[in-house]
């Protein structure tokens, strides 16, 4: 009995479950590259390197170890440009008995896997993707008769299921969460480590030319690539978080510099996606390194909670979602993503930093995905799917099933609070507060209405405005609402036509990049 195994893109780990029991006498590992996965959103020119230099390297590995590989590259004259059609042709050449193949990370490409079956006849094995603390199942039966799904709740299952940071069944330092000693500004004479990057080796550098080639007008920069694609410098990743960012990373957690994107931020999210690493070493090496007494519980705790709590948790609930998620829009947003979210070109310094690392980088930190491009879409009434589209495309580490969530619930509440128990929206305060943006940009923060006041000012009370209806009752947001009470409609009524006037005058995204 022959096998014809299947490795998605994102599947890149030795002990994945469509390798369990393979024979190298008779199975074949099967690889694909193909257009329609690098098209079905326009993607960083970085993030199609990553995954197809990360593959390379992944099939050179199996093929040392004796694995037969068939690996479909993108330019090969006959490739068909799909995963459906690339496997009929493979079937084609080698006659498997069956398929193997783990879950799908997207629901797009788990419909496709679904039909593998009736397409071509061959028995198909789908198996569970152990790559994560929690099945989609066991998310399942945690939110089957809950009304609210709240991820510190699920957090602490796990936690207590996996005995990670446990002392004796109680929560080591006796508490939870340590947040009230985390999230602190960073002060202006702290500088940021220097973090290891790693330069493109021979294989990665033909792809970048591949990409250069082929994607040269898609968003964001080639010269800066230097994400881990193989198993051993993601390993070095980690090994260099732990050492540099984590002692740091609780305290610095929200804080937003000009000039420096990574600050203490792990930058193990796209390796974590592709499966260079697994989640479970990542959270044993940061408890390893607060049990040595090199990182304090504070930011370990923090940072388990961000992988056992948050990645787990969106992961779960994506699954439980879809399909129909992607349409949530309850605040019935419906403004076109502004010019400037691809461009950079904005004399909003906040956003022009975020926009600016993304295209450079690939990447921009948790905080400045929520609390500025997120805000900003949340505050101006970006429709969902546009702004969800382009998390999608411009980061290293975007995948649907963790993107998703983390949009559409998170940064722009279209889920109506399913996700978040409030939306996330500041005003420019906040933003001052945690970062030196504000000092070097053309508005001023302490001004709340007029030409040169920060347009985060006005369009935070003009959401609060336009959406009292269906956010006044929200318990966290009675504070603002208090506030709102006592303002007379004329000012009310202002407040609304500057935000309009402001929104109005972004130029629109163009529709090509969509
Ligand atoms: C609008 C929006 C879109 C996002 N899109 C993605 C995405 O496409 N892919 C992605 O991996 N993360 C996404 N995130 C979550 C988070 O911003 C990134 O995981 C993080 O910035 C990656 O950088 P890092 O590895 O330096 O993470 P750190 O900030 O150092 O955090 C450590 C790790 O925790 C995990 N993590 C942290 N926060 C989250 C979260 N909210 N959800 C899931 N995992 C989390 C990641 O694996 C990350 O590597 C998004 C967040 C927002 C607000
Ligand atoms: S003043 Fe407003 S727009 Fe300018 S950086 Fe600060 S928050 Fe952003």
């Amino acid at each position: 009995m022959s096998a014809l195994r299947i490795i998605l893109g994102d599947q890149l780990a030795a002990d994945i479950a469509a390798l369990d029991d393979l024979d190298p006498a008779t199975d074949i590992v099967l690889m694909m590259e193909v257009m329609d996965e690098t098209t079905y959103v326009p993607h960083h020119k970085q993030k199609i390197v990553l995954v197809l230099a990360a593959m390379r390297h992944f099939a050179a590995e199996l093929r040392q170890r004796g694995v037969t590989v068939d690996y479909i590259t993108l330019d090969d004259p006959e490739n068909t440009g799909s995963l459906t059609t690339e496997l009929q042709r493979a079937i084609a050449r080698h006659r498997p008995d069956r398929l193997v193949v783990t879950e799908a990370g997207e629901w797009r490409v788990q419909e496709m896997v679904n039909g593998w079956h009736k397409l071509t006849g061959l028995p198909v094995e789908i198996r569970e993707d152990r790559r994560f603390f929690a099945s989609r199942a066991r998310f399942a039966d945690w939110a089957r008769g809950r009304k609210t799904w709240r991820m510190e709740f699920f957090y602490r299952e796990l936690r207590r299921e996996h005995g990670i940071l446990m002392e004796q069944g109680q929560p080591a330092g006796g508490e939870w969460n340590f947040d009230a000693e985390n999230r602190k500004p960073l002060p202006a004479r702290t500088r940021p480590p220097d973090r290891r990057r790693f330069p493109p080796d021979d294989v990665t550098r033909a792809v970048m030319a591949l990409v250069g080639q082929r994607f040269g007008g898609n968003f964001g920069a080639l010269d800066d690539f230097g994400w881990p694609v193989t198993r051993q410098d993601a390993l070095f990743a980690l090994r260099d978080f732990i050492e540099a960012g984590l002692p740091q990373f609780g305290d610095y957690q929200d804080a937003m510099k000009a000039g420096a994107p990574f600050l203490f931020h792990a930058l193990l999210a796209p390796a974590l996606n592709l499966g260079l690493l697994s989640p479970r070493e990542v959270c044993q090496g940061a408890e390893a390194a607060w049990r040595a007494g090199a990182a304090p519980l504070n930011a370990v705790e923090g940072f388990v909670r961000q992988i056992l709590g948050w990645r787990e948790y969106v992961h779960g609930f994506y699954w439980h979602m879809m399909p129909g998620y992607e349409d949530s829009n309850v605040l019935q947003a419906t403004r076109p993503l502004p010019a400037f979210y691809w461009t950079g070109e904005t004399p909003m310094r906040c956003l022009r930093e975020a926009v600016g690392s993304t295209a450079r980088y690939a990447y921009a930190h948790h905080i400045q995905r929520l609390m500025i491009t997120g805000n900003f879409a949340l505050l101006a009434g970006i429709a969902p799917r546009q702004i969800e589209r382009w998390y999608l495309a411009v980061y290293a580490d975007a995948y649907e099933w963790v993107e998703m969530p983390n949009t559409l619930g998170m940064a722009v509440f279209a889920d109506g609070g399913q996700m978040a128990s409030k939306p996330y929206a500041a005003s420019g305060a906040y933003i001052n507060r945690m970062s030196d943006f504000c000092a070097g940009c053309r508005y001023d923060v302490k001004q709340k209405t007029g030409p040169d006041a920060c347009p985060f000012n006005y369009l935070y009370w003009a959401f609060l405005i336009r959406q009292k209806d269906r956010l006044a009752q929200n318990p966290r947001l009675a504070m603002p609402y208090r506030n709102l009470a006592g303002w007379s409609a004329e000012r009310q009524a202002e407040t609304l036509a500057e935000a309009e006037g402001f929104l109005d005058g972004l130029g629109e995204a163009s529709t090509a990049f969509l």
